[in-house]
C-alpha cells in the first residue's frame, strides 16, 4: 500500500536530495514544493511585481491566475524540471536573485493557497514524497511518515555553496550563509503556515550523516 511521506525542515538541509532518493528507491513520485514557490517568484520578477527590491503583493495576487506550474520530464536530465507557463525554468529558479525573494513571496496567503491546492492534487493518490516547509503541518497533515530535517547552519551553507559553485554560479560562502539564515528567519516567523516541527514528525539531524545513511534511516522508518 503506497503511503505519503512529508519531509520538512530548514533551508539547504538536503531535504530534496533525501526525498528524491527515497522516491526513487520506493518507486514513488517526488515533489519539490520549494520549486513551486521559486516558480511564482520568478514570475513576479519577470512581470514587474518586484520594483526596486519591493514586492508588490497586491499586484502579484491579482496575477496569480496567470501562473501555471507543472513538473515534466526532459530529455537531457533524469530529474523532472519545473515549467512555468510552458517554459522550462529549472535553472533560473535556482538563482540567488530568486533565493533572495522567495521567502517573502511565500508569506503571501493567496500564493500559499494556490500552491497547497495543487500540491494536494499531485499527491492525492499516495505514493508520494514531498519536501518543503509545511508539508506535514498543512499540505498532508495525515501523511503516514513525517520527517523533520535539520543540520548546523555552517554545514548547510557549505553544502549549498558547493552545489552552487559546481553549477558554475558565482557566489560566496558568506552570501549563501546569510541567505539561508534569512530564509529560515522568515519561514519560521511568518503568519501563514510557518515552518514548525509537528509533534508526530521524526527528527533527522544530518549534520554528520552521508546521503546514504539518511536514505537508510528513512527507509527503516518507512518499514517500521
Ligand atoms: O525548498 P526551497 O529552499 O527551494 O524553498 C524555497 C523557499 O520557498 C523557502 O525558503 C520557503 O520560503 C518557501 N517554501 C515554503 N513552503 C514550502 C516550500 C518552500 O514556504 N512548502
Amino acid at each position: 500500500q503506497p503511503i505519503t511521506i512529508a519531509i520538512d525542515g530548514y533551508s539547504s538541509c538536503g531535504k530534496s536530495t533525501l526525498a528524491r532518493a527515497l522516491a526513487k528507491k520506493l518507486n514513488y513520485v517526488f515533489i519539490d514544493s520549494g520549486a513551486m514557490y521559486r516558480g511564482v517568484t520568478l514570475f513576479a520578477i519577470e512581470n514587474e511585481c518586484i520594483i526596486n527590491g519591493i514586492v508588490d503583493k497586491e499586484k502579484l495576487t491579482q496575477k496569480l491566475e496567470q501562473i501555471q506550474l507543472r513538473f515534466a520530464s526532459v530529455e537531457e536530465d533524469e530529474r523532472k524540471h519545473l515549467f512555468l507557463n510552458g517554459k522550462d525554468v529549472e535553472k533560473q529558479i535556482r538563482s540567488m536573485e530568486v533565493a533572495g525573494y522567495v521567502s517573502e513571496i511565500a508569506t503571501i496567503r493567496e500564493v500559499r493557497e494556490k500552491l497547497v491546492l495543487s500540491q494536494r492534487e499531485m499527491g492525492k493518490n499516495g505514493g508520494v514524497v514531498m519536501d518543503g516547509r509545511d508539508i506535514g503541518s498543512v499540505v498532508f497533515p495525515d501523511a503516514e511518515l513525517k520527517l523533520f530535517v535539520t543540520a548546523s547552519p555552517e554545514v548547510r551553507a557549505e553544502r549549498r555553496f558547493k552545489e552552487l559553485t559546481e553549477q558554475g554560479r558565482n557566489v560566496t560562502r558568506e552570501e549563501v550563509l546569510v541567505n539561508l539564515m534569512e530564509r529560515d528567519r522568515i519561514d519560521t516567523s511568518r503568519k501563514e503556515s510557518p515552518l514548525i516541527q509537528v509533534k508526530d514528525a521524526i527528527v533527522l539531524d544530518n549534520t554528520n550523516m552521508t546521503p546514504e545513511q539518511q536514505l537508510e534511516f528513512a527507509l527503516q522508518k518507512v518499514h517500521e
